[in-house]
């Protein structure tokens, strides 16, 4: 058991009590895979194997609800109707309304810009670095004010004659 700790221990990144394992995962799903004894297996279930829990039909599976974890003490068997409704439930939130909401949201801060915040950019001062800082955008959209590609000035039919 100490020997496969040992290195298990080389290969995580420790968050909270969690280990984070930082190699291989299985390309089915994200579950931390070894190579240990000679085979290629989960991680978790070799920590329980190698405990002496007689897995059965059950999967090797973790309490914290972080499927990156393979700290022993989060390490636990779990029947495979358990983790089915667990990945249902991930599942169902990747496209639920409330994720959607809270995407949608985001995107909403990021196009924060207004005709009005547009004709400042326009305006500004300065190199197109300390713009987009100033404005909270970015470069290329600063670039692309500038140059009148996007949020074209119509309020002014000499607009982008001059610069
Ligand atoms: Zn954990």
């Amino acid at each position: 058991m100490d020997e496969l700790i040992e290195r298990i221990r080389k290969h995580v990144v420790e968050e909270g009590d969690c280990w984070n394992w930082t190699c291989a995962l299985q390309s089915c799903g994200s579950v931390p895979t070894m190579n240990y004894k000679r085979k290629v297996g989960a991680v978790r279930r070799f920590i329980l194997l190698e405990r002496g829990v007689d897995l059965g039909k059950r999967l090797a599976s973790y309490t914290c609800g972080n499927p990156l974890c393979v700290n022993p003490e989060h390490v636990a068997p779990a029947s495979r109707r358990a983790v089915q409704v667990r990945s249902a439930k991930e599942i169902a939130y990747q496209t639920s309304p409330l994720r959607r909401k809270k995407l949608s949201d985001n995107a909403r801060k990021r196009a924060k810009l207004t005709p009005e915040l547009a004709r400042q950019v326009r305006e500004a001062d300065g190199t197109q670095d300390s713009i987009a800082a100033r404005f909270g955008i970015s470069k290329a959209t600063v670039s692309a004010i500038k140059q009148g590609k996007i949020w074209k000035d119509y309020t002014n039919q000499f607009a982008g004659l001059v610069q």
